[in-house]
């Protein structure tokens, strides 16, 4: 098999392949400052929204690590009494979200190991697009993987490395990465923190106390009361010791950074900056373009709560059209034990979603969703609102249609799955059974943004900036789920 150079932007087929299960993660990293492991959970807790599935926090206390982690959301894995026995002035936290089937604790974040300079441990945010080659090769000469996380490759590429000096270590396993990671890695008491090359995933600095924290999204320096510094920037590798920030080699650089814009579009919280940008104004700026795009004369503008909440304010203040709130989302909704009753296909979007009469009967209604992904909660969502009595429905999607799986990072279904790729727009009016729809152009979103632009937008156009190293050989990773 021939390989296109690497680096190269890749227009490749992924049409019959189900990607691996993607996982979406948020981390944080915290150095000379009392009482890390606190600030690390309530850095954890502002990013709950990127992996519900497990939370784990290690603290350092002159050397020594001590780690708790284990599956549910931060509220549940953490009590009082756990964070006392997590004492130290550095930390590493992890919350992570698997697709079904690769939650195990086992795999939960961060991953400690002994090592001959102190313990490691590291959390990855990210998708290796070549874990499957990386571990197929270390398995060969003998490494033994305890999970099926494909962060564990990154700590045995570490231990691996026929370099004696730990940063020297670091830098010679990061070199061997494909795809996306933004990583915190402690050892003893020194936090690194690094960013692939193309920058797909965030990873941000702030400053607290005497001392330096690395998070994924900007909400979460807010909650510890932290300032923002700088963005930790693509290809680049830091060594922190509190209040020391010493910049190590830059990765090989890639082509082009690769920021994902699927992050401003659903992921992260709109109280947050990523890329130089607010997220909330950027998805003001996608519903502002959206309404120039596909404009209609309604009564009204609703979000799907919450994630469209920004965009839809957009789209009211551009058409000039009431913005209102006709949909409550239930905040509350875990896990629930309640059993679907056989008649109601509503279910899973009924539970979570509630119309609101007053603002939807006998009114024109503009619904502003972010995404669509398979289109069911969209015609679930639908259906409660006429049956709300409305007497018309015009769905406006703050992004274009997603055609492709994400490989970096982000939690999306196979390309058989997605509504944007099995179906043409035509089809997706009909199938939604909705008066008129508008998805935002690729062209409107990018330039919505411009200032923030080259994004990765693989997820809409196909493009992959970073080979995807698994599927060219047919590494099919089945039964191998990936880190994040
Ligand atoms: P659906 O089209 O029913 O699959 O769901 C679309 C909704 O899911 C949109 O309203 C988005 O807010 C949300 N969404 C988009 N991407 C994701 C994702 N990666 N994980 C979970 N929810 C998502």
């Amino acid at each position: 098999m021939t390989h296109p150079p690497a680096n190269a932007p890749m227009d490749i087929r992924v049409s019959e392949l189900d990607p691996r299960p993607r996982e979406e993660c948020g981390v944080v990293g915290i150095s000379g400052v009392p009482g890390a492991s606190e600030l690390a959970y309530l850095a954890l807790y502002a990013l709950q929204h990127r992996g519900q599935e497990s939370a784990g926090i290690v603290s350092i206390e002159k050397g020594q690590s001590r780690l708790h982690k284990g599956l549910g959301l931060v509220s549940d894995v953490f009590t009082a009494e756990r964070l006392l026995s997590l004492p130290g002035d550095s930390a590493v936290g992890h919350v992570r979200y698997s697709t079904a089937g690769s939650g195990a604790v086992l795999n939960a974040q961060p991953i400690v190991v002994n090592y001959e300079e102190g313990n490691l441990a590291i959390a990855h945010n990210g998708n290796l697009t070549n874990q499957a080659a990386l571990r197929q090769k270390l398995v060969s000469e003998g490494s033994l993987f305890q999970s099926s996380s494909d962060s564990e490759v990154i700590v045995h590429l570490i231990a691996r490395s026929r370099h004696r000096q730990v940063e020297a270590q670091i830098d010679d396993a990061l070199t061997h990465l494909e795809g996306a990671f933004s990583v915190v890695i402690s050892v003893g008491d020194t936090i690194y923190a690094a960013r692939d090359p193309r920058g797909f995933r965030p990873l941000i600095m702030g400053r607290i106390g005497s001392g330096h924290a690395v998070v994924s999204e900007t909400c979460a320096l807010d909650i510890m009361g932290a300032e923002y510094v700088r963005d930790i920037e693509p290809g680049e590798v830091i060594r922190i010791r509190g209040g020391d920030v010493v910049q190590l080699r830059s990765l090989p650089p890639a082509p082009r950074h690769a920021p994902c814009i699927f992050e401003l579009v659903y992921f992260a919280r709109p109280d947050s900056r990523l890329w130089g940008i607010s997220v909330d104004r950027a998805r003001r700026a996608f519903g502002r373009r959206l309404a120039q795009e596909h404009p209609m004369d309604a009564d009204c503008v609703i979000a799907v709560p919450d994630s469209a909440n920004s965009a839809a304010l957009g789209y009211a203040e551009e058409s000039g059209i009431p913005y209102e709130l006709g949909l409550l989302r239930n905040h509350y909704v875990g896990r629930t034990f309640i059993r679907p009753r056989q008649a109601d296909r509503d279910f899973g979007a009924r539970i979570k979603y509630n119309p609101v009469r007053e603002v939807l009967h006998g009114r024109r209604v503009i619904v502003v969703d972010d995404s669509l992904v398979r289109g069911t909660t969209s015609r679930s969502l639908v259906r409660f609102i006429r049956g709300a009595g409305a007497r018309e429905v015009h769905f406006r999607i703050a992004s274009p249609p997603v055609k492709n799986p994400c490989f970096y990072g982000i939690d999306m279904p196979s390309k058989a799955e997605l509504i944007g790729s099995q179906l043409s727009v035509e089809d997706i009016h009909r199938e939604l059974a909705v008066d008129s729809i508008g998805y935002l152009s690729l062209e409107g979103m990018i330039d919505a943004v411009k200032q923030g632009a080259p994004f990765c937008d693989a997820c809409f156009s196909g493009n992959y900036p970073a080979r995807l190293v698994d599927v060219e050989q047919g590494l099919q990773p089945a039964g191998v789920p990936p880190g994040c």
